[in-house]
């Protein structure tokens, strides 16, 4: 029996629905990090090893520095013809299926299972196993690894270690608890290459990258005494250094690293609509900020798009940190 009512599911109940079912889909949310992707490609392969059947629906291309994760060469934009009806569905690290993009199929709910970490999650599925104290996507993963007692491979713990990696900022971010340093000593001992993961996700830029995030950087204002910094990134920046949207991710946290900044935003306005990066230090909640516009995320970590233009773009965010206590 499925409740029409959003609910969040137990472990148990999960572990009970990876059990029964013998065909699944993976999906990752558009503009993939290592979290969405790690946290699907992991469990996919421990299902995999338990005879299911796995198939991995992402709308976006693996992006470059993500490539050499285990599994990722079976991710697709379509799904095999000949995949069973009532396979489940998994989304990770979504807040809604909105964030899967366009080209996701009509699905029935009863077919859904949600594994996410992020506060607003809206219990899209029927199955919702939302973990907000966790890291990373990956990490509610592990757990429900642990209670299958599923055999933790070399390549289903470089996936989870990437998913603590790229969602901890490198173990820098506040959600690097005692516990995240254990699980990530644990997933090590696995056979998790930290090494391979920071040179191939952190340390494997093309020159057209850092050029854009000079040209960024170089555009950067700070505001209201200091405590808002911002700054863009746009077509034409994009084809003067050569380079594109994966090439943009880690400008945001310069922004933030400058001194006496409480929020940093980016607004990328390429591709059509404007999509703009929040952080925060803690003092503003900008998933609360950017949920004013109609995006979401992390207290400290979150993102928008906004269908209008950059200048009132910018005029919004403003608003929209103000009013959160900037
Ligand atoms: P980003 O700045 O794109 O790295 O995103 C930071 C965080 O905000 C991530 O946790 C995303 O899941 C979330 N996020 C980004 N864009 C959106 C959006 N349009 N709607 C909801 N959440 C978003
Ligand atoms: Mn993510
Ligand atoms: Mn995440």
């Amino acid at each position: 029996m499925i409740d029409s009512q959003p609910r969040a599911s137990s472990t148990q109940e999960v572990v009970a629905e990876l059990r029964k079912r013998s065909a699944f889909v993976f999906v990752s949310h558009v503009k993939p990090d290592g979290d969405t992707l790690g946290a699907g490609l992991a469990l996919g392969i421990a299902l995999r090893h338990m005879g299911k059947r796995v198939a991995y629906f992402q709308q976006d291309p693996v992006p470059r520095n993500l490539r050499f994760l285990p599994d990722a060469d079976r991710v697709a934009r379509e799904i095999p013809a000949d995949f069973p009806s009532d396979a489940l569905w998994v989304f990770c690290d979504m807040s809604d299926t909105g964030r899967a993009g366009e080209y996701l199929p009509k699905l029935d709910r009863a077919n859904v299972l949600d594994i996410d970490h992020h506060l607003g999650n809206t219990h899209f599925g029927a199955f919702n196993y939302v973990l907000s104290d966790e890291c990373s996507t990956g990490t509610c993963v592990l757990r429900l690894l642990r209670a299958m007692d599923a055999p933790i491979t070399k390549e289903i713990a470089t996936n989870l270690l990437t998913t603590i990696m790229t969602d901890t900022g490198g173990f820098m971010h506040s959600n690097t608890t005692a516990d995240v340093l254990r699980i990530s000593a644990e997933l090590t001992d696995l056979g998790a290459d930290k090494e391979e993961i920071t040179e191939k996700i952190f340390a494997n830029k093309r020159i057209a990258a850092i050029r854009i995030v000079g040209r960024a950087l170089a555009e950067s204002r700070l505001e209201m005494d200091g405590k808002f910094c911002w700054s863009l990134v746009d077509e034409k920046m994009l084809m003067e250094t050569g380079a594109d949207g994966e090439d943009t991710e880690e400008i945001i946290q310069h922004l933030r690293s400058v001194e006496g900044v409480d929020v940093a935003a980016l607004f990328k306005n390429y591709d059509g609509d404007i999509r703009v990066s929040l952080r925060g230090n803690g003092r503003v909640n900008v998933q609360l900020a950017a949920g004013r516009l109609g995006g979401g995320g992390h207290h400290r970590a979150s993102g928008l798009t906004y269908r209008g233009t950059l200048a009132d773009a910018i005029v919004a965010v403003r608003e929209a940190i103000l009013a959160e206590g900037l």
